[in-house]
């Protein structure tokens, strides 16, 4: 017997609808490509995202057609979002970071048909135009004052585009199912991979997020979105803000530490969500200008491991809470946050900071679990680690048209990372699969020994990688980058890690190089050191 109730389908633009009909005069603040800050409200967001709608249609566009954007976290990409969205069409979200070629395969997988893009893009996209086979028209987000000079085909000012039409638009009606935006994973081996959200799964995860131990956000939040859109989806926060009537704060091209506290300060904001790179930047800041945080409650700090540093440098020395978190594209992205909870409480200063260096627990609509080589779950103890598997409303189960099953044949998704999970449900990555080190059967984790690396005094960064070893089958190399100025040298980094890690974990050795190569969004190739150091030996 089926249930009674409404068939009211999960789509995106309803999300818009309440912000504007409930929270119409909330507030969203944007720093302009172009320069000043703009603010905005939550109406006219819906508002001009329906004259996207409206345009898009004009131009022919329609269910299941692909429009992508190469942009900041602007005002102007919120409503393109949502009007893209809201026509029926495929919001394909461009991550400008990623290499030429790999670009050129993306829009063309995707067959791009039109393409917003900011100012600071467009010297970028008319180098590639000519690869980009399928777009027919790009729109440059901004007025006919900013507007360049360009041979993008079909250009035309984003004001001036959807100046010439009115918001009298019904949003699109279709089954919730449908798919409302696409994301490449940035393809650390092979060619990036379509991640097809669904408007079903982008509105259950903007609820998703925004339950207490996560987001928690309510009506009174300003909530700044450092996270980009381009990346995973901004954590969904696009969705959570508006759904919850939060002031959103977009802070556009300024990803430096001064203009990030501008804006925190400024337009008095509460939370905030960021890569740890761009908090490096702030803390920075910070440091030299000694100034403090007075508004900011917490900061959501993932996509890459929190070092333990920046946890007790924002709970110690500015009082904000910070919640790690870890995710990935084909998660929509957030799965679990490490917001302490009650069976915590009783824990003393230093065991909950170590605790938050874990990456969490999952909100309620995400599943996880750990298995062994040979698929069978492992036990929650925090010490056993194994391969990390996820199910969910908002987890992929194929790939856009890769046409293939990508779930363990009873529904799990292989997140490709190695981890624990404790008893408390509190998970920690210790690897991803492809870079632990298997060592006379066992597992090392090279980022936990890179974790207690970076803690030593001249170190700037540091990289571990397996080789391989006639005896153990893999043993770790650690490369280090020294900070400037520093003269350190192998054995004071062996003798700073013995005692922190468990004695055969010891690198075998220690090389100092210039750099270590990273991809578009911030992650070390260890893939490429591995070949660099392929024909390396290690000493007695
Ligand atoms: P890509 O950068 O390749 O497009 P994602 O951005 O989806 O892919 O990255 C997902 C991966 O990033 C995860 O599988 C995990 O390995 C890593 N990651 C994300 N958050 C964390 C975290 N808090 N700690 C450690 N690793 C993380």
């Amino acid at each position: 017997m089926l249930g009674l109730m409404q068939d009211y389908p999960l789509l995106t633009h309803t999300i818009l609808d309440h912000a504007a009909l409930n929270h119409g005069e909330r507030e969203q603040v944007t720093r302009s490509v172009e320069g000043p800050i703009r603010s905005t409200t939550l109406a006219q967001i819906r508002t001009r995202a329906l004259k996207v709608a409206k345009a898009l249609a004009g131009e022919g566009v329609s269910l299941g057609d692909r429009i992508a954007t190469m942009a900041w976290n602007t005002d102007r990409h919120l409503e393109t979002w949502f009007g893209i969205m809201g026509n029926g069409a495929i919001c394909h979200t461009l991550n400008p970071r990623l290499f030429a070629d790999q670009l050129d395969y993306i829009v063309n997988h995707a067959e791009d048909d039109i393409m917003f893009v900011d100012l600071t893009f467009v010297p970028l996209v008319e180098a590639l135009q000519n690869r980009f086979g399928t777009v027919r028209k790009y729109i440059v987000l901004t007025d006919s004052e900013h507007m360049p000079e360009t041979s993008l085909p079909g250009a035309v000012a984003y004001e001036d585009w959807i100046a010439a039409v009115d918001d009298d638009f019904a949003w699109g009606d279709f089954d919730e199912n449908t798919a409302a935006a696409l994301c490449y994973t940035s393809g650390t081996t092979g060619n990036p991979k379509g991640v097809l959200y669904s408007h079903r799964s982008n509105v259950l995860h903007g609820l998703t997020v925004n339950q207490p131990d996560v987001f928690g956000l309510t009506s009174e939040d300003v909530i700044m979105a450092i996270v980009p859109m381009f990346h995973a989806n901004a954590w969904a926060l696009t969705y959570a803000a508006p759904a919850a009537g939060a002031k959103l704060v977009m802070p556009g091209a300024g990803m430096d530490g001064k203009s990030i506290y501008e804006l925190l300060e400024n337009e008095k904001v509460t939370a905030t969500a960021a890569v740890p790179t761009v908090w490096l930047g702030l803390l920075q800041y910070l440091d030299e200008t000694g100034k403090k945080l007075p508004y900011l409650q917490k900061v959501v700090i993932g996509g890459a491991a929190c070092p333990p540093m920046m946890i007790r440098r924002f709970e110690l020395d500015f009082d904000v809470e910070v919640i790690h978190g870890w995710g990935m594209t084909e998660m929509s992205p957030v799965g679990t946050t490490g917001k302490l909870k009650h069976a915590t409480l009783n824990l003393d200063r230093e065991a909950r900071l170590k605790l938050k260096e874990k990456q969490g627990r999952t909100p309620y609509l995400v599943e996880m679990k750990i298995v062994g080589d040979d698929g069978k779950e492992l036990p929650r103890d925090g010490k056993v680690f194994g391969h990390l598997l996820v199910r969910g409303p908002a987890v992929s189960k194929s790939y856009f048209k890769l046409d293939q099953d990508i779930l363990t044949a009873d529904g799990w998704f292989d997140t490709g990372d190695i981890a624990t999970i404790d008893s408390l449900g509190f998970m920690q990555i210790t690897d991803r699969d492809k870079d632990v080190i298997k060592s006379g059967g066992e597992w090392i984790s090279s980022i936990e020994i890179e974790n207690e690396a970076v803690g030593c005094p001249g170190v700037a960064e540091a990289a571990v990688i397996g080789l391989p070893h006639p005896k153990w089958s893999e043993r770790p190399l650690l490369l280090v980058i020294r900070e400037v100025g520093s003269d350190i040298d192998k054995e004071a980094v062996l003798v700073y890690l013995d005692g922190k890690i468990a004695k055969w974990w010891m690198p075998d050795d220690v090389v100092f190089v210039d750099e270590i190569p990273h991809t578009a969004t911030g992650k070390i190739q260890k893939m490429t050191l591995r070949e660099q150091f392929k024909d390396f030996e290690f000493g007695d």
